[in-house]
């Protein structure tokens, strides 16, 4: 009876349902999950997989908690919508308990996705420099392997080829420079100078291009899906000078570094960075429902209050600040505070790279980086050329841990064919016994795999 109903199920999903970022194949059976609980998600089948990735990186607190979907439900009664060009009770509310999380003077404009809230951020930075008579500033900075998100601006903010390919020309005045990809750096270069040179690239990019045409450098604290690549602090500080002595404002992507993934608050808090602007989602709601934030420092703010025709921001999303997203989203601020997830993250972050250093020996294992609860593990064919192993290689792994109940990551960039970082990014609520399962299993795959 219930393989019958798969079956059909199936049948209506390869005939109705477009999967996202997901090759056509009549092979593979889609998992149709059904249910999840803590770290844990069950298939239609009824088999269980503790999902190390967080959904989309995005599950902080767990999955079923019942909490969350009563603040949306008491919302949803109350006063479902109403637009943010007028207010409402549970975004004020967010807003403030948001700039109390950023520990600095931010205003919160919301939207809906991450690629939305960097849209917005790009909008901003524009008419802001245009605004303090910078009318020639138009130009964004960003690095190679970073990904942004998938709409025009967002994707032209983004670094890895293989997303672009078939969909250009996107937005012009996007330029990208090397990552501090520490790993590849030329030999016999210190991992501090090498980090060094890639934030002189973007000061180097700066003046080639004319300092009065830059408008913006977009960053993550840490590159999540160009393969987890983690900076020396002195890269990022390097960075913050750089576009401060050349007026160029710095917008800080949070969308998977924020929320406690990186064992604190937000990923910038680990570099003392005071980024210009903030961007947030994923984790903000732990994926319930969908919502994000687009941070601006109250001085920028400050230059769209002139009385000027157009000066004001002139954007909107229907969507934006959903008051149920914003009820939700608030609740889910207090269980990160109430269970103190951004230091258990940070905890589990510390004993997960602890456990999974010894993998340092394996040999397809080139190189492990960590940043809070958030791992990598770089796949090489050999030790000293450091070339990615092959995709199916990957994919083996992937599909070996999931049959044994386990979901990881890849990451990186296809069309580089640096396809080869498996990732583990799970819910931040994970127990002992998670944490005991995910190592385990991911040890005795890669023993198999040597
Ligand atoms: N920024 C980063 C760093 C992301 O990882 C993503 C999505 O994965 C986005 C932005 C885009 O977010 P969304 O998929 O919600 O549009």
């Amino acid at each position: 009876e219930h393989n019958r109903t798969a079956d059909e199920l199936e049948g209506k999903d390869r005939k109705h349902l477009w999967h996202h970022m997901a090759p056509y194949s009549d092979k593979a059976a889609p998992m149709i999950v059904t249910e999840g609980k803590g770290s844990w998600i069950t298939d239609l089948n009824g088999k269980r997989y503790l999902d190390a990735m967080s959904g989309l990186w995005c599950v902080n607190v767990g999955y079923g908690r019942k909490e969350l979907a009563e603040a949306a439900y008491e919302q949803l009664l109350t006063m479902p919508y109403y637009p943010l060009s007028q207010s409402h009770l549970p975004a004020i509310r967010l807003a403030e308990k948001l700039s109390e999380w950023l520990e600095g003077e931010y205003v919160i404009f919301f939207s809906n996705s991450g690629s939305d809230a960097n849209e917005a951020a790009f909008k901003m930075v524009r008419q802001y420099q245009q605004q303090i008579g910078r009318h020639s500033r138009y130009k964004f900075i960003s690095r190679y392997r970073s990904y942004h998100g998938g709409s025009m601006g967002a994707l032209s903010a983004t670094g890895q080829a293989q997303r672009k390919y078939k969909y250009e020309p996107l937005s012009s005045g996007f330029l990208h420079v090397r990552p501090p990809d520490s790993y590849r750096r030329p030999a016999g270069m210190s991992v501090h100078d090498f980090n060094l040179q890639c934030a002189q690239a973007i000061e180097d990019t700066i003046v080639w291009e004319g300092e009065e045409t830059i408008a913006g450098v977009i960053l993550e604290p840490v590159i999540t899906g160009g393969g987890i690549i983690v900076p020396e602090p002195a890269y990022l500080e390097r960075v913050q000078e750089i576009c401060r002595s050349h007026g160029v404002l710095l917008i800080v992507d949070e969308v998977i570094c924020g929320f406690g993934r990186s064992g604190r608050k937000f990923g910038h808090h680990n570099f003392g960075l005071k980024p210009d602007i903030v961007t947030m989602a994923k984790g903000l709601t732990s994926g319930y429902l969908p919502l994000s934030a687009t941070a601006v420092c109250k001085d920028i703010y400050e230059v769209f209050k002139e009385q000027e025709d157009y000066s004001y921001f002139r954007h909107v999303n229907t969507f934006g600040g959903n008051p149920a997203a914003c009820a939700l989203a608030l609740k889910n601020l207090e269980i990160l505070e109430t269970e103190g997830l951004v230091e258990r993250a940070r905890l589990l972050g510390e004993r997960l790279s602890e456990q999974l250093a010894e993998l340092d020996s394996h040999p397809l294992v080139g190189d492990i980086r960590s940043f809070g609860f958030l791992t990598g593990i770089e796949l090489v064919k050999s030790k000293e050329t450091k070339a990615p192993v092959s995709l199916a290689t990957v994919k083996k792994i992937m599909a070996t841990c999931k049959e044994r109940g386990l979901i990881i990551g890849k990451n990186g960039d296809t069309v580089a064919g640096f396809n080869n970082v498996l990732t583990l990014a799970p819910p931040l609520s994970s127990t002992d016994e998670d944490l005991d399962f995910i190592v385990t299993t991911v040890k005795q795959v890669m023993s198999e795999n040597e």
